[in-house]
C-alpha cells in the first residue's frame, strides 16, 4: 500500500477524506492485452481534479489516496476483497470524515452492498465510483464521478455506504449494475435516489437517507469471511425446464451453506414436484435459503400462486424487494458470523441497512 497526500496542504487529518484505490476501469491505462489496472493513482486523479474550473477545485476537500498492492479488474473480487475494504475503513475511521472507493463497475453493487453490512452504523459518508471509461480517455466519465464523489463524502448528514455515478448518488445495499456501456450505468429500481448533481450543486436529500436506529453509531460487524469465500453461497437463477437434479448438483455439496433462489415474478417456479423436496431437504440441513425475483422490480411474496406454493414450508426466506447484491452479500455476511440459524433467520428477514 502506497500513500500520498496530493493537497500537500496542512489540514489535519479528521477534516480529510481518505480515498482508497482498489483498481478498475477508471484507473486503467493500454497494454498489449487490452486494458489493465495501471498505477501512480494519486497523481493522476490531482492531474485530474486540476482540469476543473477553479471554482470546484476550491470547493474540494482535502483528501489522502492509499492505492492497493494489487490493483485488480472487480471481476476478479470476492468477499475477501469486501472483507479488507471494510477493514481498512474501519481502522482509518479515527483519522477521516469521510471515504471513497475507487473500485470496478462490474462488481460495484456487490461491494457496496456488502460494506453496508459490515459497517453498520456508520456515521459518515462511504462513497464508492468508478468509471465506464479510464481517466485519461477522451470524454471520459471517470473525472466528473470523481469529483461528485469527493464532495458528497465530505457532507457530514450523509451516513450510510453510496454510490456516486452519472450525477447521481445511490444508496450502496440498493444498487445495481443495469448497463454495460452507457454512462449511468447504475440503478437503483426499488429506492429513490439519495442525492444528486443538480448544476454546480451537490444536493443530498436527508430524508432519504437510513433511519435514525440504523447509523449514526458504529457498531460495525467485521467477521472473518474465508469460510464463506470459495462458493458457500450459491445463486441460483430459475430458467423454464429446470430439473430437480441441477438444484441437487448445486445444493446438496456439504460445502454449501446458503443459497439465493431467483424466482420469476412475485415468486413462482417451474411446475415439477421434484423441485420443492430438494429445496426442504437443504434447508432441513440447515443451508440458509432465500429467494428474491428475476424482475428488476417489485417483491417477492411467497404463496401468492400456486405456482409459488410450498416455499414457505420449503424454509425458504423472502427476500422482499432486495437487489441480487443485498440478498447474496446478506446471506454471506450472516453466514460468516457465529449464529444460531433461527438468528441467521431473523436477521436476514430484518432490514438492517435500509437493503428491504
Ligand atoms: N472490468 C472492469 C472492472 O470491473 C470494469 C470497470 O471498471 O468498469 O474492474
Amino acid at each position: 500500500m502506497s500513500t500520498l497526500s496530493p493537497l500537500a496542504d496542512a489540514t489535519p487529518t479528521r477534516q480529510r477524506l481518505l480515498v482508497i484505490y482498489t483498481g478498475g476501469t477508471i484507473g486503467m491505462q493500454q497494454e498489449a492485452n487490452g486494458l489493465a489496472p495501471s498505477g501512480n493513482f494519486d497523481q493522476r486523479m490531482q492531474q485530474a481534479l486540476g482540469r476543473l474550473p477553479l471554482a470546484h477545485q476550491q470547493a474540494l476537500p482535502a483528501y489522502d489516496v492509499i492505492s492497493y498492492a494489487s490493483l485488480i479488474d472487480s471481476s476478479t473480487a470476492t468477499p475477501l476483497n469486501w472483507q479488507q475494504l471494510a477493514q481498512d475503513i474501519a481502522n482509518n475511521l479515527p483519522l477521516y470524515r469521510g471515504f471513497v472507493i475507487i473500485h470496478g463497475t462490474d462488481t460495484l453493487s456487490w461491494t457496496a452492498a456488502s460494506l453496508a453490512y459490515q459497517l453498520q452504523g456508520l456515521d459518515r459518508p462511504v462513497i464508492l465510483t468508478g468509471a465506464m471509461h479510464p481517466l485519461e480517455a477522451p470524454d471520459s466519465d471517470g473525472l466528473d464521478n470523481l469529483h461528485g464523489a469527493l464532495r458528497f463524502a465530505a457532507q457530514p448528514e450523509l451516513q450510510e455506504v453510496a454510490i456516486y455515478f452519472a450525477n447521481r448518488l445511490l444508496r450502496g445495499s440498493r444498487a445495481i449494475k443495469q448497463h454495460s456501456e452507457a454512462l449511468d450505468a447504475f440503478a437503483s429500481p426499488g429506492y429513490p435516489l439519495l442525492g444528486e448533481r443538480v448544476g454546480d450543486d451537490f444536493v443530498y436529500y436527508p430524508s432519504r437517507g437510513l433511519a435514525y436506529q440504523q447509523r449514526g453509531a458504529p457498531r460495525f460487524e467485521l467477521p472473518d469471511y474465508r469460510p464463506v469465500a470459495q462458493g458457500e453461497v450459491v445463486r441460483i437463477v430459475i430458467w423454464p425446464g429446470m430439473s430437480s437434479w441441477q438444484l441437487e448438483v448445486l445444493l446438496d455439496d456439504s460445502r454449501v451453506k446458503g443459497a439465493l433462489l431467483q424466482l420469476w415474478g412475485a415468486g413462482n417456479l417451474p411446475d415439477n414436484p421434484g423441485l420443492l423436496p430438494v429445496l426442504a431437504k437443504a434447508s432441513g440441513e440447515g443451508k440458509l435459503l432465500a429467494a428474491i425475483s428475476q424482475c428488476p422490480q417489485g417483491s417477492v411474496y411467497l404463496g401468492a400462486y400456486a405456482a409459488g406454493y410450498g416455499l414457505t414450508a420449503a424454509g425458504i426466506l423472502s427476500g422482499g424487494n432486495m437487489t441480487p447484491e443485498a440478498a447474496f452479500t446478506k446471506l454471506v455476511h450472516l453466514l460468516a458470523q457465529p449464529l444460531s440459524i433461527e438468528d441467521q433467520r431473523r436477521r436476514f428477514l430484518t432490514p438492517l441497512v435500509g437493503e428491504r
